[in-house]
Order: structure tokens, then sequence, then C-alpha cells
């Protein structure tokens, strides 16, 4: 098949942007000689978190669009593939500290209303409501309803059956032809650091598990650092996926160790109704930051012929819907709609 976009790589970022492309009517291959979700994208936590509506910025409105327009995208994925993305708008609890913590809550809801269109809301609420699952030290807690969560794997899975419902490819190898975008996460950004002799960005490992216990319906958590993400189990049980350690210095990129050990004694202990949880899964992976921590969305540094989406870093996820959006308008129809912080030679001049 002779095809109007070859995309390389099918981690999120590769899929989606195929997604957006197939959605015009693009005949789209996708080649990743390592397989579906074989990167950063295989993992398990899925937080689709928003930053705070305040002190608004290009990158802050990019996400809040991507966070608006998820459940859509994944509800017209779930049904050409006919397969849960494990996509839900569960919302987000957060501890309030102390009278400061008060303070800033009552701005980020008063900055929620417009920053977030009246659309969602950055709430305080009686951390009573949601015993024993949290607990705050002031008794108030912040409800915001733009937090959703996806299930990495199963979305990825639903993803890859909706392209080829479509007519997509996927394959481990195979011709390019068309445009190229190269989604490549971690192996993209080591190659670039080597051609331009400078840091461009790199893979920065990060470990997760999933605990077997049920939230019950609650929203995911965000305690001290901590995210406690409910998803749905085998047999309608839920489960916790709790995420994440950040090392960028690491021996091996896939195995888990003390660090990980580490975070879900911390998790125990932030949040004790899962004390005595079962640990099901153990996963590590190398989230792809780019220097500038921004994504690198444009034109490819090297091969300028191609195209480059990378540095999803720590919420790859979150914004992949409009990542695929803005990349389509730009690789079919010639539209640059990518924030000027997320152009490639951002991350080439940053400073470490
Ligand atoms: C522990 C951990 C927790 C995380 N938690 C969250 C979270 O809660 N929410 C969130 O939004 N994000 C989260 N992230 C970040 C998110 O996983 C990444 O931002 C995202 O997966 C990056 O997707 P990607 O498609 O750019 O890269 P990847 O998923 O790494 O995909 C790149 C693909 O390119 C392929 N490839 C490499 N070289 C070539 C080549 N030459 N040709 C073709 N294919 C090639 C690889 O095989 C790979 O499959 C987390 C990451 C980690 C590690």
């Amino acid at each position: 098949m002779r095809c109007d976009v070859t995309v390389l790589g099918a981690g999120i970022f590769g899929l989606a942007i195929a997604w957006a492309c197939v959605l015009r009517g693009a005949k789209v291959r996708v080649i990743d000689p390592n397989g579906i979700g074989s990167g950063s994208s295989g993992g398990v936590v899925g937080a689709l978190a928003p930053h705070v509506p305040e002190q608004w910025n290009a990158k802050k409105q990019f996400q809040f669009e991507a966070l608006d327009g998820a459940a859509d995208f994944w509800a017209g994925v779930a049904e050409a593939a006919k397969l849960p993305s494990g996509y839900a708008r569960v919302g987000r609890l957060q501890p309030i500290l102390d009278a400061a913590g008060l303070e800033l809550a009552q701005a980020r809801a008063a900055g929620a209303k417009t920053l977030w269109q009246g659309r969602y809301v950055w709430d305080i609420r009686p951390a009573a409501d949601y015993a024993p699952w949290i607990s705050s030290p002031t008794g108030q807690v912040i409800y915001d309803t733009l937090s959703a969560r996806l299930a990495p794997r199963q979305g990825l899975i639903a993803l890859a059956a909706a392209l080829r419902a479509k007519g997509a490819q996927i394959v481990s190898d195979g011709p390019h032809s068309g445009v190229v975008v190269e989604a490549t996460g971690a192996a993209g950004l080591d190659e670039l650091s080597d051609a331009f002799g400078t840091l461009v960005g790199a893979g920065q490992k990060g470990q997760a598990a999933i605990l077997d216990a049920d939230m019950g319906g609650l929203p995911q958590l965000f305690i001290d650092g901590v995210h406690f993400v409910p998803h749905e189990g085998p047999n309608g049980h839920g489960q916790v996926a709790i995420g994440s350690t950040s090392e960028r210095d690491y021996t091996e990129a896939s195995t888990t160790d003390a660090h990980l050990d580490a975070l879900i004694e911390k998790a125990r202990r932030l949040c004790p109704t899962l004390s005595q949880a079962r640990v099901v899964t153990r996963w590590a992976g190398l989230r792809p930051r780019a220097k500038s921590r921004a994504p690198m969305l444009g034109r490819h540094p090297l091969r300028t012929d191609h195209f480059i989406a990378n540095g999803g870093f720590k919420i790859g996820f979150g914004i992949a819907p409009r990542v695929a959006d803005v990349m389509a308008d730009l690789v079919l129809e010639g539209r640059d709609t990518i924030p000027p912080d997320f152009a490639p030679a951002v991350s080439l001049s940053a400073q470490t």
C-alpha cells in the first residue's frame, strides 16, 4: 500500500497522530520494530491531570485543550475499535496542608472558573467525604473535575484496533512513503543528542506499580507527589496504579528496583488503606524528556523532510489528543498550529 503518512513509533504519540490522520482521510502506515507500546507508553499509571489554573500560558492552554478533548478522542477510538480504552473522567483529590494552601486553593478555584471556561471546577471539599482514602491536616481537600485516567495498555490496544479497523497498517518493518513522522521516544532523543554532540533530550527512567485495591468509584488522588489512579481490574474488581519514581541515572531501563520499593512504602504511608494491598504489577520505562522539558513538535531537526513528535515526558498521554491534532494540521494541511515553545529548535538551544 502506498501511504500518505508513515509514522515511526507505535507509542501513544505515534498511534494518536496516525489516528488523527486517518480520521482526516489519509492512508497511514505505522512502523515500530519493537511492537505496539514497547516504549514509555506501555506503562500502568495513566493519570491525565491538569496544570494548576493560574499563571496561564500556551503550554497550559494546550494541555487544557488536550484534556478537554480527551473524552471525545477516546470515545471515538473505543467506538471504532469496539474495545474499551480504560478512559474515565474520574476527577482528582489533593489534601490541603495548611492555611496558605487553603488560600491558594481558593485563588485557583476562582482561576478555574475563567481559565477552565466554567466547564470544570477546582473545588474545596471536606476530606471526611472521602475517608478513609484521603485525610488532610486542614480537614479540606481540593477536588477538580478536569482530571481523568486512561489505562495505558488498554488504550493503546484500542487505538491500534481502531486504526486497523479504518484500514491503517501497523507493522514492524516496511517502506516509508508519503510524509514521515518520527515519534520514536527516548531513542529519537538519543539520536539527536549524538548527532548534535550536545544533550537535546534523553530518557528519564520512571517506575510504577499496580496494587490490588478497589477505590469504589472515588476520584484519583495526588498526595505528596504520588499519583493514586483507580483502574478497572479483572472481574470488575478495582485496582490502583501508583506512580512514579524519577531517575536520570540508571543502568537498566526496564527493571524495577529499590526506588520502586520505596515508592510503594511511601504510598502505603500516605494512604494507609493500601497498607495490606497486594502488588500486582511492577513496571519501569523511559520517559522521553526534551531538554526544554516541553514537547518537540514540528520539522525534524536532522531530516528536514521528516516531522518529529517527541518529548511527551510526564504528560504524554494527557496531551496526546491535541498533539495528534496539531501534527495532522501540519503534515496534512501545512498549517502550523503548534505553540512556539514546542518548536524543536527550542530544545536544541535550551540550557540544562
Ligand atoms: C513510570 C512512568 C509513568 C508515567 N505516567 C504518566 C501518566 O500518568 N500520565 C501521562 O500522561 N504520562 C505518563 N508517563 C509519560 C508517558 O508514558 C510518555 O510521555 C509517553 O508514553 C511517550 O510516548 P511516545 O509515543 O512519545 O514514546 P514511546 O511510548 O516511548 O514510543 C516510542 C516508540 O518508538 C519506537 N521506536 C524507537 N526507534 C524507532 C525507529 N527507529 N523506528 C520506528 N520505531 C521506533 C519504540 O519501539 C517505541 O515503541 C509516564 C511515564 C513513565 C515512565
